[in-house]
Parts: C-alpha cells; structure tokens; sequence
C-alpha cells in the first residue's frame, strides 16, 4: 500500500493529519484566523455568506458595487470582522484594489457577485446585455481567481468558491447570456481545479436553484418568445433562503471540503434530478 501510496503521490507518504478527538472536529471556528474575499457581499447570497464566515471567525474582505448596501453591512458587523471594499468586478483597478485590502493571506475566495439578463431570445439580445452579463459574472470571476492565485501559491493552500446556477448545468433555466455565462463559470471551475489541484488550490462551484433574494426570476414560459423556459412555479420544489446556500458554499469553502475539487454542487432541494 505504501508503494501505491508513493507513486500516486510523487514519492511521498503524506503525514497523517491528527485524527484528535470528537471536541476538535466540530465545525464552529471553521474560518478562524483566516481572509475571505467574499463577492456580492452587499446582499442576497454574497451577504448570507460573508455573515456566516464571519459567525465562523473568519475576518471578510467584503466586495460590492453597491457602496450604500455594503456599508449598511459592515457596519452592522463585528468590530474589525469585516473589511468593505466597493468595487466593481469587471475592473482590474477595482480588483487590485481587494487584493491589496486582504493583505498577504488570502485563505479564500467566494465568487459570488452576479446578475440576471434580460430574458429577451438570442436575436433580440443587446450587445449591451451581452457584454455587462458575461464581464460579471464570468470574466469578473476569472479576473478575481487571476489575482488572488498567486498569494494561495505562495502559501501552497486556498479555496475557491463559484456561484454557477442551475442555468449552468442546462440550457432550459433562464436567459441565454445568463446561461453562457453560467455555463462558463462550471469551465473556469473545472479546468482551474485541474490546473492547481497539485498546488493545493481547490476550486468548487454551487449550483443553486431558485433562491429567494433581489435577483429577478424569469418570467413564464409565454413571455419569453420562443425560448422554453421551465414554468419556474411548478418546477422548482423549493425557493431556498440566502442563508441555506451559505451553508453549502462555506462547506466547500472550509476546510471540511478537503477533498473535493472541482465540483458542481448542485444546491437546489433537488431540482437538477427531474
Ligand atoms: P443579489 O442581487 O441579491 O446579489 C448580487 C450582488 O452582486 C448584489 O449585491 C450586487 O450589487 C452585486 N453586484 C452586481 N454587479 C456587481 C459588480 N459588477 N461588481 C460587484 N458586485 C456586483 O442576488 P443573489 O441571488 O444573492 O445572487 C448571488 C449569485 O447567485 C449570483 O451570481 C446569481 O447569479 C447566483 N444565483 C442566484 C439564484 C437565485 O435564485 N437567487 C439562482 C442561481 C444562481
């Protein structure tokens, strides 16, 4: 077994972590003395997710667009626990500007921030719509993995979370911009986590479904024009809060995830298996 062991592993025996006692696994104090970025912050999914890393004792560097909403935030929050930068995500100035507020550590990163299109067929579809959809919530997560790798590679650790969405797995649940986008968020995940799983990098992506924050749902079928979209009402089992996806994200952000790379979690009370 040791032999199989070294040649999966390049040679080495990896040194057993402490198997302790039950008192030192409890997952209280997941994020203690650790910097989580945290995209999105201001509201939603990003804002459920920054409190819970925080509750966890992690310290967050809390990022959003919307200055007022982020300030309402971190002001509510536990002296020193929140770090609010507003920025946009699609700006590498703004972006530079995170990274240097997190400092050295950067232990994690939630991607998070993001926004619905229009709804409207590819033919009727603006460059506009386009553009501002795709530069947030995809290239603004690429931009964001891009600057925070280097500092996880010099400590040979981090994680990384995305949001993708149920219109990341399949063609038939929103918009189409919203669901290219969606659908590159899942390549960025996988082929980041191949990339640097070696590095002790993991990169992770949740899929909710529907989840009952500020973002617009598409409408009904009939008003789509000849998209099929799923009659969100009957197809959805659940609208799950901001808070039940936080759990799912700070799970495969913690270090409870240790062993799972690359993954689509689906959070959705089961939505994707029908
Ligand atoms: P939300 O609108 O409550 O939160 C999104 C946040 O992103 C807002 O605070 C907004 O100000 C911020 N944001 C938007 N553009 C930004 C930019 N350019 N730079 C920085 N911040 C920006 O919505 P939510 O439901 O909490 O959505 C969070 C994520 O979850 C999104 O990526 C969304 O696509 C995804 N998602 C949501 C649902 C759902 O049903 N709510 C389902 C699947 C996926």
């Amino acid at each position: 077994i040791d032999d199989l062991v070294r040649s999966v592993n390049g040679g080495e025996i990896p040194e057993e972590e402490s198997t302790g006692a039950w008192q030192e696994q409890v997952t209280s104090g997941r994020f203690a003395g650790q910097t989580v970025i945290v995209t999105g912050a201001a509201s939603g999914i990003g804002r459920a997710t920054a409190s819970r890393i925080v509750r966890e004792g992690g310290k967050v560097v809390a990022v959003d667009i919307s200055e007022e909403k982020l300030e309402e935030f971190a002001k509510e929050a536990p002296e020193g626990s929140v770090i609010a930068v507003a920025a946009d995500v699609t700006k590498q100035e703004d972006i530079d500007r995170v990274v240097s507020a997190a400092g050295e550590r950067i232990d994690g990163l939630a991607n998070i921030a993001g926004i619905n299109d229009d709804f409207s067929p590819i033919h009727e579809t603006s460059d506009e719509i386009w553009d501002r959809v795709i530069g947030i919530n995809l290239t603004g997560v690429f931009k964001l993995t891009r600057a925070v790798v280097p500092a996880m590679l010099a400590a040979g650790k981090g994680s990384i979370v995305n949001i993708t969405s149920e219109a990341g797995i399949r063609g038939n649940a929103s918009g189409n911009a919203y669901t290219v986008s969606k659908h590159g968020v899942v390549g960025l995940t996988r082929s980041a986590a191949f990339m640097y799983a070696k590095q002790g990098i993991r990169v992770n992506a949740v899929a909710p479904g529907g989840v009952a924050t500020g973002i617009p749902f598409p409408p009904n079928v009939s008003e789509v024009g000849s998209a099929r979209l799923h009659p969100f009402q009957s197809a959805i089992p659940t609208l799950a809060t901001a808070e039940q996806l936080a759990a799912s994200i700070t799970f495969l952000l913690s270090n409870d995830g240790v062993n799972i790379n690359g993954a689509i979690l689906p959070s959705d009370g089961g939505w994707s298996v029908q």
